[in-house]
Protein backbone atom coordinates (compact mmCIF):
# COMPACT_ATOMS: atom_id res chain seq x y z
CA UNK A 1 0.00 0.00 0.00
CA UNK A 2 3.04 2.33 0.67
CA UNK A 3 4.66 4.55 -1.56
CA UNK A 4 7.95 3.45 -1.17
CA UNK A 5 10.43 6.43 -2.52
CA UNK A 6 13.59 4.81 -1.02
CA UNK A 7 13.90 1.04 -2.61
CA UNK A 8 17.31 0.72 -3.27
CA UNK A 9 17.05 1.03 -6.63
CA UNK A 10 15.11 4.16 -6.72
CA UNK A 11 16.85 6.07 -4.76
CA UNK A 12 18.58 7.83 -7.59
CA UNK A 13 15.31 7.98 -9.89
CA UNK A 14 14.20 11.18 -9.29
CA UNK A 15 10.01 11.46 -8.43
CA UNK A 16 8.78 12.85 -11.61
CA UNK A 17 10.41 9.95 -13.99
CA UNK A 18 9.25 7.45 -10.63
CA UNK A 19 5.84 9.18 -11.29
CA UNK A 20 5.92 8.62 -15.19
CA UNK A 21 7.62 4.49 -14.62
CA UNK A 22 4.41 3.86 -12.13
CA UNK A 23 1.87 5.21 -14.54
CA UNK A 24 3.54 3.22 -17.93
CA UNK A 25 3.75 0.24 -15.91
CA UNK A 26 1.12 -2.33 -16.71
CA UNK A 27 -1.03 -3.18 -13.15
CA UNK A 28 -1.10 -6.89 -11.76
CA UNK A 29 -3.74 -8.98 -11.15
CA UNK A 30 -4.63 -10.66 -7.47
CA UNK A 31 -7.40 -12.80 -7.21
CA UNK A 32 -8.28 -13.47 -3.55
CA UNK A 33 -10.66 -16.06 -2.60
CA UNK A 34 -11.84 -16.90 1.13
CA UNK A 35 -13.80 -18.49 3.58
CA UNK A 36 -14.49 -17.87 7.32
CA UNK A 37 -15.99 -19.93 10.02
CA UNK A 38 -16.29 -23.02 7.91
CA UNK A 39 -17.31 -24.91 11.40
CA UNK A 40 -17.01 -28.13 10.02
CA UNK A 41 -19.04 -28.80 7.00
CA UNK A 42 -17.35 -31.01 5.41
CA UNK A 43 -20.56 -32.67 3.43
CA UNK A 44 -22.85 -31.09 1.20
CA UNK A 45 -25.02 -28.96 2.45
CA UNK A 46 -28.79 -28.92 3.04
CA UNK A 47 -30.89 -27.62 0.62
CA UNK A 48 -28.65 -27.04 -2.10
CA UNK A 49 -26.45 -24.85 -0.96
CA UNK A 50 -22.95 -25.10 0.71
CA UNK A 51 -20.51 -27.83 1.86
CA UNK A 52 -16.70 -28.09 1.17
CA UNK A 53 -16.65 -30.59 -1.35
CA UNK A 54 -18.34 -27.33 -3.94
CA UNK A 55 -15.84 -24.50 -2.39
CA UNK A 56 -13.39 -27.05 -3.52
CA UNK A 57 -15.14 -27.31 -6.97
CA UNK A 58 -15.61 -23.72 -7.09
CA UNK A 59 -11.87 -23.40 -6.62
CA UNK A 60 -10.49 -25.55 -8.65
CA UNK A 61 -12.44 -23.73 -11.56
CA UNK A 62 -11.15 -20.74 -10.84
CA UNK A 63 -7.86 -21.59 -10.66
CA UNK A 64 -8.13 -23.69 -13.86
CA UNK A 65 -8.55 -20.57 -15.79
CA UNK A 66 -5.73 -17.67 -14.04
CA UNK A 67 -2.24 -18.40 -11.75
CA UNK A 68 -2.84 -15.32 -9.56
CA UNK A 69 -5.53 -16.59 -7.09
CA UNK A 70 -4.66 -16.58 -3.45
CA UNK A 71 -6.94 -18.50 -1.04
CA UNK A 72 -7.29 -17.73 2.05
CA UNK A 73 -9.06 -18.80 5.36
CA UNK A 74 -9.95 -16.45 8.78
CA UNK A 75 -10.41 -19.38 11.20
CA UNK A 76 -13.24 -21.05 13.04
CA UNK A 77 -12.79 -24.51 11.14
CA UNK A 78 -13.71 -26.72 13.76
CA UNK A 79 -17.37 -27.50 15.45
CA UNK A 80 -20.45 -26.80 15.26
CA UNK A 81 -20.65 -29.00 12.01
CA UNK A 82 -21.20 -32.36 10.59
CA UNK A 83 -21.05 -35.50 12.74
CA UNK A 84 -18.29 -37.18 10.77
CA UNK A 85 -16.03 -34.49 11.59
CA UNK A 86 -16.87 -34.61 15.01
CA UNK A 87 -16.01 -37.90 14.86
CA UNK A 88 -12.28 -37.17 13.67
CA UNK A 89 -11.48 -34.97 16.59
CA UNK A 90 -11.84 -31.96 13.80
CA UNK A 91 -8.94 -32.90 11.87
CA UNK A 92 -11.28 -33.93 8.44
CA UNK A 93 -11.96 -30.32 7.67
CA UNK A 94 -8.16 -29.52 7.69
CA UNK A 95 -7.37 -32.57 5.73
CA UNK A 96 -10.41 -31.53 3.34
CA UNK A 97 -8.29 -27.60 3.29
CA UNK A 98 -5.27 -29.35 2.33
CA UNK A 99 -6.93 -31.17 -0.32
CA UNK A 100 -7.99 -27.60 -1.73
CA UNK A 101 -5.13 -25.81 -1.41
CA UNK A 102 -4.91 -22.91 0.96
CA UNK A 103 -2.39 -20.42 1.38
CA UNK A 104 -2.92 -19.02 4.93
CA UNK A 105 -5.01 -19.96 7.46
CA UNK A 106 -5.71 -18.32 11.23
CA UNK A 107 -6.71 -19.89 14.20
CA UNK A 108 -10.29 -18.88 15.73
CA UNK A 109 -11.55 -19.67 19.09
CA UNK A 110 -13.21 -22.78 18.18
CA UNK A 111 -9.93 -23.52 17.08
CA UNK A 112 -7.86 -22.88 20.05
CA UNK A 113 -9.96 -22.77 23.45
CA UNK A 114 -10.98 -26.02 24.06
CA UNK A 115 -8.11 -27.61 22.02
CA UNK A 116 -5.15 -25.08 23.68
CA UNK A 117 -1.71 -25.17 21.70
CA UNK A 118 -1.72 -29.30 21.74
CA UNK A 119 -4.94 -29.48 18.91
CA UNK A 120 -3.36 -26.48 17.20
CA UNK A 121 -0.46 -28.50 16.37
CA UNK A 122 -2.58 -31.48 15.53
CA UNK A 123 -4.40 -29.78 13.39
CA UNK A 124 -1.33 -28.14 11.77
CA UNK A 125 -0.14 -31.44 11.06
CA UNK A 126 -3.15 -32.33 8.94
CA UNK A 127 -3.07 -28.99 7.26
CA UNK A 128 0.19 -29.65 6.33
CA UNK A 129 1.39 -25.78 6.60
CA UNK A 130 1.30 -23.63 10.62
CA UNK A 131 -1.71 -21.70 11.12
CA UNK A 132 -1.03 -18.71 10.99
CA UNK A 133 -1.77 -16.22 14.57
CA UNK A 134 0.20 -13.08 15.71
CA UNK A 135 -1.38 -12.53 19.19
CA UNK A 136 -1.57 -15.92 21.57
CA UNK A 137 1.38 -16.09 23.31
CA UNK A 138 4.01 -17.55 24.97
CA UNK A 139 4.75 -17.53 28.98
CA UNK A 140 7.98 -15.46 27.76
CA UNK A 141 5.55 -13.25 25.75
CA UNK A 142 6.58 -14.02 22.23
CA UNK A 143 4.05 -15.11 19.73
CA UNK A 144 2.75 -19.15 20.30
CA UNK A 145 3.00 -19.86 16.69
CA UNK A 146 4.12 -18.52 13.56
CA UNK A 147 2.67 -15.36 12.67
CA UNK A 148 3.23 -14.67 9.06
CA UNK A 149 4.33 -15.74 5.71
CA UNK A 150 4.99 -14.25 2.38
CA UNK A 151 3.61 -15.94 -0.74
CA UNK A 152 4.38 -15.28 -4.67
CA UNK A 153 0.98 -15.04 -6.68
CA UNK A 154 0.95 -14.35 -10.23
CA UNK A 155 4.29 -12.16 -9.92
CA UNK A 156 3.21 -10.75 -6.82
CA UNK A 157 4.47 -10.89 -2.91
CA UNK A 158 1.90 -11.16 -0.55
CA UNK A 159 2.11 -10.56 3.12
CA UNK A 160 0.01 -12.98 5.16
CA UNK A 161 -0.63 -12.05 8.78
CA UNK A 162 -3.07 -14.07 11.22
CA UNK A 163 -4.99 -12.89 13.99
CA UNK A 164 -7.09 -14.47 16.36
CA UNK A 165 -10.16 -12.40 18.20
CA UNK A 166 -8.31 -11.40 21.56
CA UNK A 167 -8.50 -13.74 24.49
CA UNK A 168 -8.60 -13.41 28.04
CA UNK A 169 -5.20 -15.18 28.83
CA UNK A 170 -2.22 -15.30 26.90
CA UNK A 171 -2.98 -13.06 24.09
CA UNK A 172 -2.51 -9.76 23.14
CA UNK A 173 -5.35 -7.30 23.57
CA UNK A 174 -7.55 -5.49 20.76
CA UNK A 175 -4.64 -2.20 20.88
CA UNK A 176 -1.78 -4.29 21.22
CA UNK A 177 -2.50 -6.69 18.70
CA UNK A 178 -2.97 -3.75 16.24
CA UNK A 179 0.34 -2.25 17.43
CA UNK A 180 1.71 -5.95 16.99
CA UNK A 181 0.16 -6.09 13.18
CA UNK A 182 1.33 -2.78 12.46
CA UNK A 183 5.09 -4.20 13.35
CA UNK A 184 4.79 -7.09 11.12
CA UNK A 185 3.72 -5.17 8.18
CA UNK A 186 5.87 -2.91 8.63
CA UNK A 187 8.68 -5.50 8.11
CA UNK A 188 6.36 -7.72 5.54
CA UNK A 189 5.72 -4.49 3.46
CA UNK A 190 9.73 -3.92 2.77
CA UNK A 191 9.38 -7.26 0.78
CA UNK A 192 5.82 -7.40 0.03
CA UNK A 193 3.42 -6.02 -2.65
CA UNK A 194 0.50 -6.59 -0.60
CA UNK A 195 -0.23 -7.44 3.10
CA UNK A 196 -3.12 -8.65 4.29
CA UNK A 197 -4.38 -10.25 7.84
CA UNK A 198 -6.47 -13.05 7.73
CA UNK A 199 -8.08 -12.31 10.82
CA UNK A 200 -10.47 -14.62 13.33
CA UNK A 201 -11.92 -11.11 14.31
CA UNK A 202 -15.66 -8.34 12.96
CA UNK A 203 -15.30 -5.70 11.12
CA UNK A 204 -15.50 -3.34 14.23
CA UNK A 205 -12.17 -4.37 15.30
CA UNK A 206 -10.75 -4.72 12.12
CA UNK A 207 -11.11 -1.23 11.46
CA UNK A 208 -9.57 -0.11 14.71
CA UNK A 209 -6.01 -2.32 13.68
CA UNK A 210 -6.46 -0.54 10.43
CA UNK A 211 -6.28 2.80 12.15
CA UNK A 212 -3.00 1.54 13.87
CA UNK A 213 -1.83 -0.63 10.77
CA UNK A 214 -2.10 1.40 7.96
CA UNK A 215 0.19 -0.47 5.84
CA UNK A 216 -2.19 -3.52 5.87
CA UNK A 217 -4.29 -3.01 2.64
CA UNK A 218 -7.23 -6.16 2.98
CA UNK A 219 -8.46 -7.63 6.08
CA UNK A 220 -10.31 -11.07 5.71
CA UNK A 221 -12.48 -10.82 8.90
CA UNK A 222 -15.09 -13.91 10.33
CA UNK A 223 -16.14 -14.27 13.94
CA UNK A 224 -19.14 -12.41 13.36
CA UNK A 225 -20.60 -14.33 10.49
CA UNK A 226 -21.45 -11.69 8.37
CA UNK A 227 -22.18 -12.28 4.35
CA UNK A 228 -20.36 -8.97 3.45
CA UNK A 229 -21.66 -8.23 -0.12
CA UNK A 230 -19.19 -5.82 -0.74
CA UNK A 231 -15.96 -5.00 0.91
CA UNK A 232 -16.23 -2.35 3.63
CA UNK A 233 -13.25 0.39 2.85
CA UNK A 234 -11.81 2.02 5.94
CA UNK A 235 -11.73 5.56 5.87
CA UNK A 236 -8.74 7.04 6.12
CA UNK A 237 -6.33 3.65 4.80
CA UNK A 238 -8.51 2.93 2.41
CA UNK A 239 -7.74 -0.88 3.06
CA UNK A 240 -10.78 -3.30 2.32
CA UNK A 241 -12.33 -5.36 4.77
CA UNK A 242 -13.95 -8.49 3.41
CA UNK A 243 -16.04 -11.36 5.36
CA UNK A 244 -17.98 -14.18 3.21
CA UNK A 245 -20.51 -15.51 5.91
CA UNK A 246 -20.22 -19.20 7.23
CA UNK A 247 -20.89 -22.80 6.83
CA UNK A 248 -19.00 -22.95 3.76
CA UNK A 249 -21.83 -21.70 2.12
CA UNK A 250 -20.44 -18.72 0.18
CA UNK A 251 -17.09 -17.86 -1.12
CA UNK A 252 -15.72 -14.04 -0.95
CA UNK A 253 -13.67 -12.72 -3.85
CA UNK A 254 -11.83 -9.83 -4.25
CA UNK A 255 -10.51 -8.70 -6.98
CA UNK A 256 -6.81 -6.61 -6.63
CA UNK A 257 -4.86 -4.24 -9.32
CA UNK A 258 -2.04 -3.56 -7.61
CA UNK A 259 0.87 -0.90 -9.06
CA UNK A 260 3.61 -3.21 -9.09
CA UNK A 261 5.74 0.09 -8.37
CA UNK A 262 4.39 2.00 -6.20
CA UNK A 263 2.53 -0.83 -4.20
CA UNK A 264 -0.69 1.18 -4.54
CA UNK A 265 -4.00 -0.96 -4.87
CA UNK A 266 -5.72 0.56 -7.57
CA UNK A 267 -8.93 -1.09 -7.83
CA UNK A 268 -10.94 -3.65 -5.90
CA UNK A 269 -13.95 -5.04 -6.55
CA UNK A 270 -15.53 -7.71 -3.95
CA UNK A 271 -18.19 -10.27 -3.68
CA UNK A 272 -19.73 -13.25 -2.44
CA UNK A 273 -20.15 -16.29 -4.22
CA UNK A 274 -22.85 -18.49 -3.25
CA UNK A 275 -22.32 -22.05 -3.45
CA UNK A 276 -25.18 -23.09 -5.32
CA UNK A 277 -25.35 -26.89 -5.98
CA UNK A 278 -27.03 -26.10 -9.12
CA UNK A 279 -24.85 -23.65 -10.41
CA UNK A 280 -21.11 -24.41 -9.19
CA UNK A 281 -19.34 -27.81 -9.79
CA UNK A 282 -18.44 -30.06 -7.30
CA UNK A 283 -15.49 -32.43 -6.56
CA UNK A 284 -16.83 -35.61 -7.11
CA UNK A 285 -13.41 -36.71 -5.36
CA UNK A 286 -14.18 -35.12 -2.43
CA UNK A 287 -17.47 -35.67 -2.02
CA UNK A 288 -16.17 -39.32 -2.01
CA UNK A 289 -14.35 -39.23 0.28
CA UNK A 290 -16.31 -37.71 2.74
CA UNK A 291 -19.26 -40.11 1.78
CA UNK A 292 -16.66 -42.82 2.59
CA UNK A 293 -15.58 -41.38 5.89
CA UNK A 294 -18.76 -41.08 7.14
CA UNK A 295 -19.67 -44.97 6.23
CA UNK A 296 -16.50 -45.76 7.97
CA UNK A 297 -16.86 -43.44 11.45
CA UNK A 298 -20.63 -43.05 11.12
CA UNK A 299 -23.32 -44.71 8.85
CA UNK A 300 -26.11 -43.53 10.67
CA UNK A 301 -25.59 -39.91 9.59
CA UNK A 302 -27.10 -40.24 6.30
CA UNK A 303 -30.49 -42.06 7.87
CA UNK A 304 -33.51 -41.09 7.13
CA UNK A 305 -35.47 -40.03 10.35
CA UNK A 306 -38.31 -37.37 9.21
CA UNK A 307 -39.40 -35.10 6.70
CA UNK A 308 -39.60 -31.36 7.70
CA UNK A 309 -42.42 -29.84 5.49
CA UNK A 310 -41.08 -26.10 6.88
CA UNK A 311 -37.69 -24.65 8.51
CA UNK A 312 -37.87 -24.69 12.45
CA UNK A 313 -35.97 -21.90 14.10
CA UNK A 314 -33.43 -22.56 17.10
CA UNK A 315 -36.33 -21.62 19.92
CA UNK A 316 -38.15 -24.54 18.37
CA UNK A 317 -35.51 -26.82 18.08
CA UNK A 318 -34.51 -26.37 21.56
CA UNK A 319 -38.24 -26.87 22.65
CA UNK A 320 -37.77 -30.27 20.96
CA UNK A 321 -34.37 -30.90 22.55
CA UNK A 322 -36.20 -30.67 25.94
CA UNK A 323 -38.68 -32.85 25.12
CA UNK A 324 -36.63 -35.28 23.01
CA UNK A 325 -33.92 -35.35 26.62
CA UNK A 326 -36.75 -35.58 29.48
CA UNK A 327 -37.91 -38.36 27.15
CA UNK A 328 -34.70 -40.27 26.85
CA UNK A 329 -33.94 -40.21 30.15
CA UNK A 330 -37.25 -40.45 31.81
CA UNK A 331 -36.82 -37.33 33.80
CA UNK A 332 -39.61 -35.21 34.71
CA UNK A 333 -38.26 -32.26 33.11
CA UNK A 334 -35.84 -31.36 30.37
CA UNK A 335 -33.49 -27.89 29.43
CA UNK A 336 -32.26 -26.81 26.30
CA UNK A 337 -30.73 -23.24 25.73
CA UNK A 338 -31.51 -21.94 22.24
CA UNK A 339 -28.18 -20.15 22.12
CA UNK A 340 -25.56 -22.66 24.12
CA UNK A 341 -26.57 -25.86 22.88
CA UNK A 342 -28.77 -25.75 19.48
CA UNK A 343 -26.39 -24.03 16.96
CA UNK A 344 -28.30 -24.09 13.24
CA UNK A 345 -32.11 -24.66 12.32
CA UNK A 346 -33.58 -27.62 10.93
CA UNK A 347 -34.34 -26.71 7.83
CA UNK A 348 -37.17 -27.82 5.50
CA UNK A 349 -36.58 -31.13 3.38
CA UNK A 350 -35.92 -34.74 4.36
CA UNK A 351 -34.12 -34.95 7.68
CA UNK A 352 -31.23 -37.11 8.47
CA UNK A 353 -29.48 -38.14 11.80
CA UNK A 354 -26.26 -35.55 10.91
CA UNK A 355 -28.73 -32.73 10.72
CA UNK A 356 -30.18 -33.55 14.05
CA UNK A 357 -26.41 -33.23 14.89
CA UNK A 358 -25.53 -30.01 13.19
CA UNK A 359 -28.62 -28.24 15.15
CA UNK A 360 -27.44 -29.27 18.44
CA UNK A 361 -25.43 -32.94 18.53
CA UNK A 362 -22.06 -31.23 18.85
CA UNK A 363 -23.21 -28.76 21.95
CA UNK A 364 -26.01 -31.09 23.28
CA UNK A 365 -23.49 -34.48 23.55
CA UNK A 366 -23.12 -34.79 26.66
CA UNK A 367 -25.26 -34.44 29.29
CA UNK A 368 -26.49 -34.61 33.10
CA UNK A 369 -29.31 -35.66 35.56
CA UNK A 370 -29.79 -33.69 38.55
CA UNK A 371 -32.43 -32.63 41.10
CA UNK A 372 -34.08 -29.71 41.79
CA UNK A 373 -37.18 -28.30 43.32
CA UNK A 374 -39.97 -26.12 41.78
CA UNK A 375 -38.52 -23.42 43.79
CA UNK A 376 -35.41 -23.78 42.29
CA UNK A 377 -36.65 -24.50 39.26
CA UNK A 378 -38.65 -21.27 38.81
CA UNK A 379 -35.24 -18.99 40.46
CA UNK A 380 -33.01 -20.68 37.46
CA UNK A 381 -35.48 -18.72 35.18
CA UNK A 382 -35.87 -15.53 36.79
CA UNK A 383 -31.89 -15.40 37.62
CA UNK A 384 -31.18 -16.43 34.06
CA UNK A 385 -33.13 -13.69 32.78
CA UNK A 386 -32.27 -10.95 34.79
CA UNK A 387 -28.52 -11.92 34.85
CA UNK A 388 -27.58 -12.83 31.52
CA UNK A 389 -30.65 -11.76 29.51
CA UNK A 390 -31.19 -14.91 28.66
CA UNK A 391 -34.20 -18.01 28.62
CA UNK A 392 -33.74 -21.13 28.35
CA UNK A 393 -36.43 -23.51 26.98
CA UNK A 394 -37.70 -26.46 29.07
CA UNK A 395 -40.19 -29.35 28.87
CA UNK A 396 -42.32 -30.91 31.38
CA UNK A 397 -43.94 -27.53 33.25
CA UNK A 398 -45.62 -24.60 32.17
CA UNK A 399 -44.74 -20.68 32.32
CA UNK A 400 -46.16 -17.50 32.63
CA UNK A 401 -44.99 -14.20 33.05
CA UNK A 402 -46.53 -11.49 35.29
CA UNK A 403 -45.34 -7.99 36.45
CA UNK A 404 -42.29 -8.11 39.13
CA UNK A 405 -42.94 -6.49 42.50
CA UNK A 406 -39.15 -5.23 42.48
CA UNK A 407 -40.18 -4.21 38.73
CA UNK A 408 -39.92 -5.70 35.39
CA UNK A 409 -41.45 -8.99 34.69
CA UNK A 410 -40.95 -12.11 36.61
CA UNK A 411 -41.77 -15.93 35.80
CA UNK A 412 -43.97 -18.63 37.58
CA UNK A 413 -44.33 -22.04 36.78
CA UNK A 414 -46.96 -24.92 37.63
CA UNK A 415 -44.75 -26.50 39.33
CA UNK A 416 -44.94 -27.60 43.44
CA UNK A 417 -42.23 -25.43 44.84
CA UNK A 418 -40.91 -28.01 47.77
CA UNK A 419 -40.87 -30.55 45.63
CA UNK A 420 -37.89 -32.37 43.58
CA UNK A 421 -38.01 -32.84 40.18
CA UNK A 422 -36.13 -35.17 38.49
CA UNK A 423 -34.16 -32.74 35.00
CA UNK A 424 -32.14 -33.30 32.38
CA UNK A 425 -30.00 -31.30 30.53
CA UNK A 426 -26.45 -30.61 28.54
CA UNK A 427 -23.60 -30.58 30.60
CA UNK A 428 -22.67 -27.13 29.11
CA UNK A 429 -26.06 -25.94 30.26
CA UNK A 430 -25.59 -26.90 33.65
CA UNK A 431 -21.81 -25.74 33.59
CA UNK A 432 -22.01 -22.48 31.83
CA UNK A 433 -25.89 -21.29 32.73
CA UNK A 434 -27.38 -22.99 35.74
CA UNK A 435 -24.06 -22.67 37.61
CA UNK A 436 -22.75 -19.64 37.03
CA UNK A 437 -26.80 -18.21 37.88
CA UNK A 438 -26.45 -19.82 41.24
CA UNK A 439 -22.59 -18.50 42.08
CA UNK A 440 -23.75 -15.16 41.13
CA UNK A 441 -26.94 -15.40 43.00
CA UNK A 442 -24.76 -16.90 46.11
CA UNK A 443 -22.10 -14.18 45.46
CA UNK A 444 -23.95 -11.39 45.32
CA UNK A 445 -25.82 -12.67 48.45
CA UNK A 446 -29.43 -12.07 47.20
CA UNK A 447 -30.07 -14.94 49.27
CA UNK A 448 -33.71 -17.36 47.61
CA UNK A 449 -33.57 -20.89 46.65
CA UNK A 450 -30.29 -20.93 44.54
CA UNK A 451 -28.38 -19.62 47.43
CA UNK A 452 -29.73 -22.04 50.08
CA UNK A 453 -27.31 -25.64 48.98
CA UNK A 454 -24.79 -27.01 46.90
CA UNK A 455 -25.85 -28.56 43.57
CA UNK A 456 -24.23 -31.87 42.31
CA UNK A 457 -25.36 -33.22 39.10
CA UNK A 458 -24.33 -36.84 37.58
CA UNK A 459 -23.33 -37.09 33.85
CA UNK A 460 -25.71 -39.66 31.37
CA UNK A 461 -25.26 -41.82 28.60
CA UNK A 462 -27.89 -39.74 26.78
CA UNK A 463 -26.92 -37.49 23.82
CA UNK A 464 -29.18 -34.25 22.31
CA UNK A 465 -28.83 -36.45 18.70
CA UNK A 466 -29.90 -40.14 19.52
CA UNK A 467 -32.59 -38.59 22.03
CA UNK A 468 -33.72 -36.17 19.16
CA UNK A 469 -33.42 -38.97 16.67
CA UNK A 470 -35.87 -41.36 19.10
CA UNK A 471 -38.34 -38.37 19.59
CA UNK A 472 -38.47 -37.47 15.78
CA UNK A 473 -38.69 -40.97 14.51
CA UNK A 474 -41.27 -41.63 16.69
CA UNK A 475 -43.46 -38.82 15.30
CA UNK A 476 -42.31 -39.68 11.63
CA UNK A 477 -44.36 -42.82 12.49
CA UNK A 478 -47.14 -41.63 14.40
CA UNK A 479 -47.91 -39.30 11.51
CA UNK A 480 -47.26 -36.11 13.25
CA UNK A 481 -45.41 -32.80 11.24
CA UNK A 482 -42.75 -31.34 13.11
CA UNK A 483 -43.73 -27.65 12.97
CA UNK A 484 -47.04 -29.26 14.45
CA UNK A 485 -45.78 -30.60 17.16
CA UNK A 486 -43.37 -27.44 17.72
CA UNK A 487 -46.22 -25.33 18.14
CA UNK A 488 -47.70 -28.16 20.34
CA UNK A 489 -44.65 -28.14 22.94
CA UNK A 490 -44.69 -23.89 22.74
CA UNK A 491 -48.58 -23.94 23.85
CA UNK A 492 -47.95 -26.72 26.68
CA UNK A 493 -45.00 -24.69 27.59
CA UNK A 494 -47.30 -21.56 28.76
CA UNK A 495 -50.27 -21.23 30.74
CA UNK A 496 -50.69 -17.72 28.25
CA UNK A 497 -50.20 -16.61 24.62
CA UNK A 498 -46.51 -16.32 24.55
ZN1 LIG B 1 -17.62 -18.95 14.18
Amino acid sequence: MKLRLFRSYFVFVSLVSLVAVAAQAATARLLILHTNDLHDHVRSGYNGVGGLPYVSGYVAQVRAGRDDVLLLDAGDVTEKGDLVAFRTNYEMTYEAMRRIGYDGVTIGNHDYDDVGEEGVRRYEKVLGQPLLCINILKADGTPQFLPSRIVERGGLKIGIIGAIVPRKERCLDVEATGRAIAAEAERLDREAHVVVVVCHEGVKNCERWSQLAPAVDVFVSGHTHQALARPVVVAGTGARIVQAGSYARTVGRLELQVDPVTEEIVAAQGELVPMRHDTVPVDEAMLAWVRAREQELCPEAGEFVIHNPADLDGFAVARLGAEAYRRAAGTELGFCTRFQVIREILPAGDLDVNALFLAGGQRGHETVRTELTGAEITAYLNALARQNGERTEWAGFRVRGEPDPAGGERVVTDLDPARRYRVLMARIEWETRFQRVVARTVEKKLGGPLAAREFTATPTEVTFTGAMRAYLGELAASGVSLPARAAELAARQSAEAR
